[in-house]
């Protein structure tokens, strides 16, 4: 089945950070397959802005070289390169200095000026400032101008102000894109069309019929190069308070009225705003923090958290276990578990809703336990949904039950490659569909709730516990949620 993809108005976007990590590995592959979709029209530009002395030709033989590696397997792409790269050019700019800035406005205005231009900032956030200072005082913020700002968005509530502040100088709120890339994956926009265009969940999706939800993301990498910028943030900060929150007001949201951004987004905003305080008070009831240690992963040795990180003392957490609740009627007494980590045995994003066991059964003894439903959106790899259901083993030797899934892989439902969350993403910031998109208060109420469990445990002298990597964090984690009567999902037990 083949849909039409529409094309976006034609649009300028400046991605400053143009040579870094971010927009080599996702931002131009992701514009590129958009490309090829025939979803970009031809008079589009696309501007790489870094501070590196760099040719049009230059810039482009990189970009090529990126769009290669991303496309490994793709061989069939790679002929549409040559026209890609046609709508590509570099400027040198240095975003704290003046030097490149005239030459940038100069080429930003030689187009019709009613045209989108998204200036991404693909920077660390300490120059975002003197970016947007720059692009007003070169007059680039005004008509259908937006700006998209990468996490992380501060690293406590107070510098998280700081960043909207100075952005919110120079933009207006309507034209700040802040990204979390994880609402542009497939099962989470599919949350929405299972939650709201099914009949069939909705009068579960509450306490009386949920027992809890789990929401884990796991990474089998440790640190890698980024340990010393890993060691200020920590996994609360560089998952929990952005990407899983984000899941969990999906999940824990009232029906909006409509999909309009605001609708959608005034609903996360209030799951935020339920969320039970975490503080000195209970963290050490409700959180687990870890760290890794030696082990092994990927079937190799593998050395430790400080090993990787080069140096001793650092109590900074690269596993977080916790629970959580959302104080309303909807959800009262039903937990959230949440936990994310480095070097755990598989890299895996994924919401289980655990519905309540049946009340009463008529199965004899020996015809195996009855368990749970459970809803399994899994959000990579492989995005799909499972509903695991109990039913007879198949045969004669009487009525024997076993929990099997009905098992909906998106690839192979719709016979099509899974677009990355970057494609829709970077399409809607040029369409100016804000809805998968954070508003300021979002991301400040994220904070409110995350600022007292950080406080929480600086003010303790306890360390992390250690896991070793390879394994499900530390033993204190399956605590966590075992001294309820319940257990983390894992697939292969099931
Ligand atoms: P990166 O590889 O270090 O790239 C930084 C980019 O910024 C480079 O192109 C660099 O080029 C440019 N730059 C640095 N100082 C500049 C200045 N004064 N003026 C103009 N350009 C300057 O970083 P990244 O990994 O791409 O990450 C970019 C941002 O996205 C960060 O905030 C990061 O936290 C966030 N992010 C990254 C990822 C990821 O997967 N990489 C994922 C989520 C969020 P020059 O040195 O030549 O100027």
């Amino acid at each position: 089945m083949t849909h039409h993809l529409p094309t976006v108005a034609p649009f300028d976007m400046a991605i400053f950070g143009g040579t870094g990590d971010l927009a080599m590995r996702k931002l131009l592959p992701a514009l590129f397959r958009r490309f090829v979709d025939d979803q970009i029209p031809p008079t589009s530009r696309i501007i790489g802005v870094a501070r590196a002395e760099l040719t049009d030709g230059e810039y482009r033989a990189s970009v090529a070289e990126a769009l290669q590696r991303a496309l490994a397997g793709h061989a069939e792409l790679l002929e549409h390169i040559p026209a890609f790269l046609e709508r590509v050019c570099y400027r040198a700019v240095d975003a704290t200095a003046t030097a490149g800035w005239q030459d940038f406005a100069t080429l930003m205005r030689s187009d019709d000026p009613e045209r989108v231009r998204v200036f991404y900032l693909s920077t660390s956030p300490d120059i975002f400032v003197d970016i947007c200072r720059h692009l007003r005082e070169h007059n680039l913020h005004r008509g259908n101008s937006r700006v998209v700002i990468e996490k992380p968005i501060g690293h406590d509530l107070e510098s998280a102000r700081a960043i909207n502040d100075a952005v919110g100088t120079v933009f207006e709120e309507s034209q700040i894109y802040r990204i979390d890339h994880y609402l542009g994956k497939e099962t989470v926009q599919n949350l929405l069309a299972l939650r709201f265009a099914n009949a069939l969940l909705e009068p579960l999706w509450n306490a009386a019929h949920i027992d809890h939800v789990q929401i884990t993301v796991a990474e089998t990498v440790g640190v890698e190069q980024r340990g010393p910028y890993y060691d200020h943030s920590g996994a609360l900060r560089d998952m929990l308070q952005n990407h899983m929150l984000q899941l969990l007001c999906m999940v824990a949201m009232e029906p909006p009225a409509s999909l309009a951004p605001d609708t959608v987004r005034d609903e996360k905003l209030k799951v935020l705003r339920s969320l039970k305080p975490i503080d000195a008070g209970n963290a050490a009831r409700l959180t687990v923090r870890g760290q890794y240690r030696a082990g092994a992963s990927g079937g190799g040795a593998v050395p430790g958290y400080l090993n990787d990180l080069g140096r001793d003392g650092s109590r900074t957490e690269t596993f977080v276990a916790l629970k959580a609740e959302v104080g309303n009627w909807r959800w009262s007494g039903v937990p959230f578990y949440l936990r994310t980590g480095k070097r755990l045995p598989q890299r895996v994003s994924e919401i289980v809703v655990n519905f309540r066991a049946i009340p009463y059964s008529i199965f004899a003894e020996g015809s195996g336990t009855v368990q749970p439903n459970k809803l399994v959106l899994r959000l990579q790899p492989d995005e799909g949904v499972k509903l695991w259901l109990m039913a007879k083993y198949p045969g004669p030797g009487g009525l024997r039950l076993t929990c099997v899934p009905l098992d909906m892989s998106f690839a192979d439902a719709f016979g099509v490659a899974q677009p990355d969350a970057y494609e829709r993403l970077l399409l809607d910031v040029v369409r100016g569909n804000p809805t998968l998109f954070m508003p300021r208060d979002e991301v400040e109420a994220a904070w409110r709730w995350i600022d007292p469990i950080l406080a929480a445990w600086q003010s303790s002298s306890d360390a992390p516990h250690g896991y070793a990597a390879g394994t499900w964090g530390p033993s204190a984690s399956v605590a966590l949620i075992e001294r309820d009567g319940r257990t983390w999902h894992d697939d292969d037990n099931d």
